[in-house]
């Protein structure tokens, strides 16, 4: 079985083939600048050169389009005919409280994917475009939605309530959702494997750290608590996001700013975060450098953005009454000894023995990075979101 997997962002379109017999990448690729005259398609075939082409892409559907031609092309082609694709999986960012796992794509899913976009503006409505022109393009093939926000569904009201009058969540379900969903489940089902641990008594921390980063708890398999909130700006200090900060402080700088409603979301959204406090990047990469070479501001942005993440892996550690495994993975989590030191160093009360020669290791695989003795298993797990949407999207074609 053959099946595209397709992640829609506002202005991108991530894709990748895989052959489901194997769970092999027959291909992958992205399509940036989406609605530009010089759009970019980057398409990687398995065993064949990889090519890049600029040429004008002004919408979600030529871009599928695109990547559909580029498919079957004769020089980077990996299928003949659309038809070889069994299914297409699509990431959605919000599913609200409607979804609690990954589902076939009915005019009904459709609807509720569609009210969602009141939580999720920036988001929802390209992950609908996509939809919507992968269905044009393969009207007889199936399609599954998989939902950023459904692993975090199990979290009980205590977590995911907010402390304000309950008719706003009743009227407006205004409450935690957590994101990164497809991604914490990944990383925690793999450290359960590779620990030969079972799923039913363990407690998991998973710290996804890339653009935007997120902590959970995860407790016997379960997400109990997460960092991001309604929206993906709550919790952890970001590339460009703010996280936490006091929602007086909000209200306060609108008020002096004469701020709009667009200004501060902006602000908070765009201009915050690591380069909100650096002024220098939202890339830790250059915010290392920065470190590195004695830049004060670079340094408190770290200083900053690691606090913040050891202060929920101690909240998460306390809310399960413990801590057996402490996951890194995405962007920043897998490719940054720096901070993970420096996150660890100070967890040592918890029972955290980080293997400093292991943990400068760089690899594209699954690591350990905690000493034998350590009594909190620390490991690097590469996520892989894509293949969690290739193997939520042939279960529910299979069944
Ligand atoms: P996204 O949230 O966009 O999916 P990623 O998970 O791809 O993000 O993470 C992107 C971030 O990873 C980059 O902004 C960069 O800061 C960080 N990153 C990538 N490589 C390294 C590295 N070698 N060292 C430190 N940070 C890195």
């Amino acid at each position: 079985m053959k099946l595209l997997v397709l992640n829609c962002g506002s202005s991108s379109l991530k894709y990748q083939v895989f052959n489901m017999q194997d769970e092999s990448v027959l291909a992958s690729g992205r399509v940036e600048r989406i609605g530009m005259e010089d759009a970019i398609l980057t398409h990687e075939p398995a065993g064949k050169e990889k090519i890049k082409q600029v040429k004008q892409i002004l919408e979600h559907k030529t871009a599928i389009l695109e990547v559909l031609e580029v498919l079957r092309s004769k020089q980077a082609g990996v299928i003949q005919d659309f038809s070889e694709i069994s299914a297409v999986g699509h990431r959605i960012v919000h599913g609200g409280e409607d979804f609690s796992a990954s589902v076939l794509i009915t005019p009904e899913v459709m609807n509720t994917i569609t009210e969602c976009i009141d939580l999720a503006p920036l988001h929802n409505p390209a992950n609908i475009l996509g939809i919507e022109a992968a269905r044009e393009s393969m009207p007889d093939t199936p399609q599954v939605a998989v939902f950023d926000t459904a692993f975090h569904q199990t979290m009980p009201k205590k977590a995911f309530l907010y402390p304000i009058p309950m008719q706003l969540y009743k009227k407006y379900k205004v409450r935690r959702y957590g994101f990164h969903g497809t991604s914490h489940k990944y990383v925690s089902e793999k450290a359960l494997e590779i620990l030969n641990i079972p799923l039913e008594s363990s407690k998991i921390i998973s710290c996804h750290i890339g653009n935007g980063g997120s902590v959970t708890a995860i407790l016997d398999g379960k997400s109990l608590d997460t960092s991001m909130g309604m929206t993906p700006l709550e919790g952890l200090m970001m590339g460009t996001r703010s996280g936490d900060i006091d929602p007086a402080a909000v209200l306060y700088i609108m008020n002096k700013e004469e701020y709009t409603l667009q200004d501060i979301n902006s602000m908070l959204n765009k201009h915050s975060g690591l380069i909100g406090i650096s002024g220098i990047s939202s890339d830790m990469r250059e915010i290392e450098e920065g470190l590195l070479n004695g830049n004060e501001n670079a340094t408190l942005a770290f200083d900053m953005y690691e606090y913040r993440i050891r202060k929920y892996i101690g909240a998460y550690a306390a809310a399960m009454n413990g801590v057996d495994v402490l996951i890194f993975t995405a962007g920043v989590g897998e490719n940054s000894p720096i901070l993970r030191k420096k996150i660890c160093e100070n967890l040592t009360y918890l029972g955290v023995e980080l293997d400093s020669q292991a943990n400068e290791i760089f690899s594209k695989s699954a690591r350990m990075v905690s000493t034998p003795n350590s009594k909190v298993k620390v490991l690097v797990i590469p996520t892989n979101e894509e293949l969690v949407i290739a193997r939520d999207t042939q279960r529910i074609v299979s069944s």
